[in-house]
C-alpha cells in the first residue's frame, strides 16, 4: 500500500496545468493532461492508502519512482532526521573572509558599519592556523574562501597574502581549493583581475543596479560619485580575456528601477551576458536588513506587495537566468551558512561569527576569536545556538518544506521572533512565494 508523500506541494500553474513538487527528493514535475491532474489531485490526497495491483496506471508507477508516494509503512520522520544529520557530513570546509570591514562605496541600502579597515598579518596568520586545525580533523577534502567585506579589493594586498597561504596549505594538507568572491567590481581593471585569476579566485558577483541613470543612484562612491561606467567598463574587459571564470551579475530594483528593467536587461543581453561565463543573474527587489541606511531608504520592493520574482521573470524574457534558484528547492538547499557545521566567517578584527547580516551586531553572532598567529577560542555553546537552529522545531518537523529549509533557513530570524515573543515561524519568502518560484524554475526546465 501506498501514501501521499508528506514533503509533497501540488500547485495550479499560471498558464495551464499542474506543477508537483517534493522537497524530499527535490523533483519537480509538470502535468497537463486532465486525466493526469486528476490522478495527481488523488495521489496527493492526505490520509489515504493506494493498492498498487488496483491502481496499477503509468502516472501511480511514476509517483512511486519520483517519491511522490512513498510505502504507507514509511516513517518520513526519520528520512527528514538523516537529512538534517548529512549537514555535519558536507565535505568542502566553507570558510568567509573579510579582509576589510571597510568600502570605497556608500550604498544607500547597505547594512554594514565600515568599523575596521584592513586585516593584520597576525590575524591573517592566526586564521590560516584555524583552517589548519580544521583541516586537520580528516573531515574535509576540499576548501573553499569566499571574500567578503565591506569591499574585498579594498584591502587587495590582504586577499593577495592571504590566498598565497592559504593555496599553500590547501596543497600541504592535499585538499582542493577554489575561491570566490562578492565585489562591487570598481577595482576590477585588467591588471588587478588577471591577479586574482592568478589567485584562483574564479567565483564573483558584481552588482549593477540598472543603467547608469539608475545604478548611479544606489552605488555610490563614498564622495558621492557614480560607479556604473568603471564598473561595466571592467566587465567589459573581463569578456575579452580568456580565463576561466563565472560572474553572477546582481542586480537590486526599487519600484521605480523594476519599471526601468527592459532597457537594463536589453544592455545586459547584448553586452555581457551573451558570454557563457557571465549567464548567471540574480534580479532582486531591495530589502531593508537594517545597518548604518536603516529605515533611510523608503523605496523597498519587498515592503510592498509584489513578487520578489518580478524582476528575474522579466530576465526570462531576455533569455537571462539565475542558475542558483534550482538549489533552493533541493534537500538542504535554503539552509543558511549560518547553521552548517562546515562554515566559518572572520571579520577583518579576527573575530569568528556566522551571520554576514548580523556581523558583530548581536553578541551571539560572535562565536569566537583569532586571538593570534597561533591561538583562537571558540564559544561552544553559542556556536550551538547557530548549528542546532530549529533542529527541535516541532512545527517545522510537519512542515511540507521542511527537507529544503530544515528550520534553518535564518537563525537569526528565529532568534530575534522568541527575542521578541513573535509566535511565527520564521520561514523563507520561497516557501512563502513557492508557486511563483516552481513556475519560473519549470520555464527555466523547458528553455
Ligand atoms: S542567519 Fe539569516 S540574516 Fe544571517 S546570513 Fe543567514 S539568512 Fe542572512
Ligand atoms: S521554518 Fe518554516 S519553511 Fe522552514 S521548516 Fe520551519 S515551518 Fe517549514
Amino acid at each position: 500500500m501506498y501514501k501521499a508523500s508528506q514533503f509533497n506541494f501540488l500547485t495550479k500553474k499560471n498558464s495551464e496545468g499542474v506543477l508537483i513538487y517534493n522537497s524530499l527528493e527535490g523533483n519537480l514535475v509538470h502535468l497537463e493532461n486532465e486525466y493526469e491532474i486528476n490522478l495527481a489531485k488523488k495521489y496527493n490526497k492526505k490520509n489515504r492508502l493506494f493498492d498498487q495491483e488496483i491502481e496499477n496506471n503509468d502516472v501511480f508507477n511514476f509517483f512511486i519512482e519520483s517519491g511522490f508516494l512513498v510505502e504507507s509503512e514509511k516513517n518520513e520522520a526519520i528520512e527528514l532526521e538523516r537529512l538534517i544529520q548529512k549537514r555535519e557530513e558536507d565535505p568542502t570546509l566553507f570558510i568567509t573572509i573579510m579582509p576589510t570591514e571597510d568600502c570605497n562605496f556608500r550604498c544607500v541600502y547597505c547594512f554594514e558599519h565600515f568599523k575596521r579597515g584592513s586585516m593584520e598579518v597576525e590575524i591573517q596568520d592566526g586564521i590560516v592556523n584555524f583552517i589548519k586545525k580544521m583541516l586537520s580533523k580528516g573531515l574535509y577534502t576540499s576548501l573553499h574562501i569566499n571574500w567578503f567585506g565591506g569591499e574585498p579589493l579594498h584591502a587587495f594586498e590582504v586577499v593577495e597574502l592571504l590566498s598565497i597561504k592559504l593555496i599553500k596549505l590547501s596543497q600541504e594538507m592535499d585538499v582542493d581549493y577554489s575561491s570566490s568572491i562578492t565585489t562591487n567590481g570598481y577595482y576590477l581593471n585588467k591588471e588587478n583581475f588577471k591577479k586574482l585569476i592568478d589567485l584562483n579566485i574564479t567565483y564573483y558577483t558584481i552588482t549593477l543596479d540598472g543603467l547608469a541613470e539608475d545604478h548611479d543612484k544606489t552605488r555610490i562612491l563614498a564622495n558621492g560619485c557614480g560607479t556604473f561606467n568603471e564598473i561595466s567598463e571592467n566587465l567589459k574587459n573581463m569578456t575579452k580575456t580568456n580565463y576561466e571564470f563565472f560572474v553572477q551579475i546582481r542586480n537590486n530594483y526599487t519600484l521605480d528601477s523594476l519599471n526601468k528593467l527592459d532597457g537594463f536587461l536589453e544592455y545586459l543581453k547584448n553586452n555581457i551576458c551573451k558570454d557563457y561565463r557571465f549567464e548567471n543573474v540574480d534580479i532582486r527587489p531591495i530589502f531593508d536588513n537594517g545597518g548604518y541606511n536603516a529605515g533611510n531608504f523608503d523605496d523597498c520592493v519587498s515592503s510592498k506587495k509584489i513578487s520578489k520574482y518580478k524582476g528575474l521573470e522579466k530576465a526570462h524574457e531576455y533569455g537571462l537566468h539565475n542558475l542558483s534558484l534550482k538549489n533552493y528547492i533541493r534537500p538542504g538547499g535554503i539552509v543558511c551558512n549560518a547553521s552548517k557545521p562546515n562554515y566559518w566567517l572572520f571579520g577583518a578584527d579576527g573575530k569568528i561569527m556566522r551571520c554576514n547580516v548580523e556581523l558583530d551586531t548581536e553578541e551571539r553572532n560572535i562565536v569566537g576569536q583569532i586571538k593570534d598567529a597561533n591561538n583562537y577560542v571558540i564559544d561552544f555553546t553559542k556556536l550551538s545556538l547557530w548549528i542546532d537552529a530549529g533542529k527541535k522545531d516541532k512545527v517545522c518537523k510537519s512542515c511540507f518544506f521542511a527537507p529544503s529549509c530544515q528550520g534553518a533557513y535564518c537563525a537569526s530570524l528565529r532568534f530575534n521572533n522568541e527575542r521578541l515573543n513573535i509566535n511565527k515561524q520564521p520561514c523563507p519568502e520561497e516557501k512563502k512565494a513557492l508557486s511563483d518560484l516552481l513556475e519560473i524554475l519549470f520555464k527555466e526546465m523547458m528553455n
